[in-house]
């Protein structure tokens, strides 16, 4: 059979990397597209060596631009590229614009699509990455879910139950196989910092760091929050230049962005998480780390109804939401979230390609 994985951001490494590892197990050899919609060494190669990736098959090396004309250079890239190739399938992860361009030309071109992570929905058309999702699931045929309310979702919106497989959160493949290494880095040593008792935090969707004055009242949050635990924050390359651009200054303890096993072992060791990142809300509610999310929604809301995740609109709410959460974990269970997504996927692609049912599909 031919595969093709698509990547293109940050966390489409996680989720690819299973997959590749798992298909490669069953003797497939499947090819990667890499659009280099993210290129800087921190969050794109360190994620390709941290997981043993060979290098991708196909770079397209579209680099930063505004959402549009970065879709419009991978469409006309990935027509070339994919003619070329003549996949059986093309499975595309998660909501970036990698993802939705990968669709649209693999849907022009009548090959089979299958979109890993179906089904969320924050039910907010202001955010790109909701565009991505409902036009990625809209376009394809094969709807891999990770979760059953995400699957609800689907059926909402009258996708073919035929075409919904419930496989799980394939962030959490990633995260079990890598959790050994990440445990014995102890990185938040490196940082002088004590097992839970700092904050760690990611900031980067544009409606949190594009606008000047959130970006600044967040930033002077956080610095208060650091007078009373430490706090350290990897800077998105995004945030870092906005930060740079408008003169805003971190007192707490900002570095760059980290390697998975480097920022999962700083997870590992935190008392509390802030984030506005998709996959960061799924990886505390796994290991049961309490995270505040500055977001007015979110597309994974069963990281909410676990507990363990709470959204905050407002920076200043954050102080009050940090000291009642701090160091509050809590155990979660969510089925299939078990390192065994990628191999359920693999099993289902394997039988629908034996079946001979990509053609019917
Ligand atoms: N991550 C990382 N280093 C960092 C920040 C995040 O390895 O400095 C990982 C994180 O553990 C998760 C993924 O990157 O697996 C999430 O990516 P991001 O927040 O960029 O994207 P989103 O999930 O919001 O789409």
């Amino acid at each position: 059979m031919k595969i093709v994985l698509v990547a293109g951001a940050r966390p489409n490494f996680v989720k690819l990397s299973p997959l590749f590892y798992a298909l490669r197990r069953f003797g497939e050899n499947p090819l990667v597209i890499h659009t280099g919609q993210h290129y800087d060494y921190e969050l794109s190669q360190a994620f390709f060596e941290d997981f043993d990736l060979p290098e991708p098959d196909f770079y397209f090396g579209v680099g930063s631009d505004t959402n549009l004309k970065q879709i419009s250079k991978m469409l006309s890239r990935a027509e070339d590229v994919l003619k070329g190739i003549k996949p059986d399938v093309v499975v595309v992860f998660g909501d970036v614009n990698s993802t939705l361009a990968l669709a649209v030309a693999s849907k022009h071109l009548r090959i089979t699509l299958a979109h890993v992570e179906a089904g969320l929905r924050s039910r907010d058309w202001s955010m790109p990455e909701e565009i991505n999702r409902i036009t990625t699931d809209a376009l394809s045929d094969i709807l891999f879910s990770p979760s059953y309310d995400a699957t609800e979702n689907l059926l909402e919106e009258g996708k073919p139950p035929e075409s919904i497989f419930t496989v799980g959160n394939i962030m959490i493949d990633s995260l079990i196989k890598v959790r050994p290494k990440a445990e014995a880095a102890e990185f938040w040593k490196e940082l002088g910092l004590n097992r839970g008792g700092y904050l760690l935090a990611t900031l980067h969707r544009p409606v949190n760091v594009d606008d000047e004055r959130r970006l600044r009242r967040i930033i002077s949050v956080l610095n208060e929050l650091h007078r009373r635990y430490p706090v350290v924050l990897p800077l998105h390359p995004r945030t870092k230049k906005n930060m740079d651009r408008w003169g805003i200054k971190a007192d707490f303890i900002a570095i760059k962005p980290l390697r998975y096993v480097h920022f999962l072992s700083l997870m590992l060791g935190s008392a509390l998480v802030i984030t506005d990142s998709g996959g960061v809300q799924e990886e505390t509610t796994f290991l049961g780390i309490p995270c505040i999310t500055l977001r007015p929604n979110t597309e994974r809301p069963i990281t909410v109804k676990m507990g363990t995740n709470e959204l905050v609109k407002s920076p200043e709410d954050l102080f009050e939401a940090v000291e009642r959460r701090f160091g509050r974990f809590k155990k979660t269970e969510i089925p299939l979230w078990d390192g065994r997504t990628a191999l359920r996927i693999s099993k289902v692609l394997l039988s629908l390609s034996e079946r001979g049912n990509f053609s019917s599909l």
